[in-house]
């Protein structure tokens, strides 16, 4: 078998919203399809990836550097012992004469490809990829998933009354966390957001996300605001690089931290758990695959967080696409963030699945499951065919 073509557009998923960092009101994302040569049921095996969201499409590199990689490569060279794609090889190919280090945004070019390829390579076995890597890691798959409601963005002309509807509307649809933006206002202001939001939820859980604002003594004054208040999780506080920063912070906040989404190898997330202080016992890592190389890379980083002594339950990744949702439910994440209302077709869950009690229950798609979603797999297929 071979690969015939791989197909790149960039396309929009802008959003009038804003966090501590950035607005989202020119974000892009890059589309890929992986065509093979291959036929099931019908229908050529095509493995779609896009980029998660919050980096911006990746066009320029995948169509001028990586793609034609992989168009160039040997077909067999790409193929496993039984003459299937195989994307650990594929993975090989992209990063050929690529330096290590930097992880600038070609992880992010890699990891959209990277999805596409574990996609066509589930779509060749027939069977649902989350299924597949537990059968592969030699363990049960459990197809139930945690995921929370990730929103609470800054945007304008939006007050504390409705900022406690969009939570309540999570709730409402079975969420039990929910998630809200913090320092993208004065410290007073979003303390009585925060208030606002947990008067709201009862008995559910608020985690709280800075975007990587803060300078240390800001994020310490933070800390000692948060810490009054029962949190689900206080999410990069300071630059996701300054490890000292977050190991320090460590001493002032004893309730669970995250983070974790703007390290992009199993390098970083490495240095993260060598020099960041953070505590397996409470606190949360949130790698992105499509962000990070993809799952090749991801594999490499679980390992490197097993040899931290972490627990792959303490994963929660970033990004809310089905691509984690498939290693959570194979290889026993936490969970997965989701966006109910944001990033559209991208993120969310097939069409047939319905949040219950804070859990979705993954569907036996073959693939990673963009066919079960009709207005992604609308925008996919208008790529491939
Ligand atoms: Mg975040």
């Amino acid at each position: 078998m071979r690969i015939l073509d791989v197909r790149e557009v960039t396309q929009p998923i802008s959003s009038p919203i804003r966090n501590a960092y950035i607005d989202f009101t020119k974000m892009t994302t890059s589309l890929v399809a992986v065509v093979t040569d291959q036929m099931r049921d019908g229908r050529r095996v095509v493995g779609y990836g896009f980029n998660s969201n919050g980096r911006y499409g990746q066009g320029g590199l995948i169509r001028e550097r990586f793609a034609p990689r992989l168009l160039g490569a040997d077909p067999a060279s790409l193929l496993d012992a039984e003459g299937v794609l195989d994307p650990h090889r594929a993975w090989a190919c992209l990063m050929a004469n690529e330096k290590p280090g930097g992880h600038g945004e070609r992880s992010v070019a890699v990891g959209t490809l990277d999805m596409a390829l574990w996609d066509a390579w589930a779509k060749l076995h027939g069977q649902p990829l989350f299924r597949l890597l537990a059968q592969h890691a030699g363990r049960e798959a459990d197809p139930r998933v945690f995921v929370y409601a990730a929103g609470g963005y800054y945007y304008p002309g939006k007050d504390l009354g409705a900022l406690r509807a969009e939570m309540r509307g999570y709730l409402d649809r079975g969420y039990t966390v929910v998630k809200m933006k913090i320092g993208g206002a004065p410290l007073d202001e979003d303390r009585a957001r925060i208030e606002a939001v947990l008067a709201e939820i009862g008995d559910a859980q608020l985690a709280v996300d800075a975007n990587g604002r803060f300078d240390l003594e800001t994020a310490i004054a933070y800390a000692r605001m948060l810490r009054d208040y029962p949190l689900f999780w206080y999410e990069e506080a300071g630059d996701p690089l300054d490890y000292q920063l977050q190991a320090t912070l460590a001493e002032f906040y004893p309730g669970p931290m995250a983070t974790g989404e703007n390290l992009f190898s199993h390098q970083d997330a490495r240095n993260l758990l060598r020099h960041g202080g953070m505590r397996p016992d409470r606190d949360w890592l949130q790698f992105d695959c499509a962000l990070s190389y993809g799952l090749c890379e991801y594999l490499r980083t679980l390992d490197v967080i097993h040899a931290a002594g972490w627990s792959p339950s303490r994963c929660i990744p970033h990004g809310g696409h089905q691509m984690s949702l498939n290693i959570a439910a194979g290889l026993g994440l936490g969970g997965n963030e989701s966006y109910p209302d944001l990033f559209q077709p991208y993120g969310g869950f097939p069409d047939s699945v319905r949040v219950r009690d804070g859990h979705i229950t993954m569907p036996e798609l073959p693939g990673i499951g963009f066919e079960g979603k009709a207005d992604l797999i609308r925008v996919m297929r208008n790529l491939a065919e």
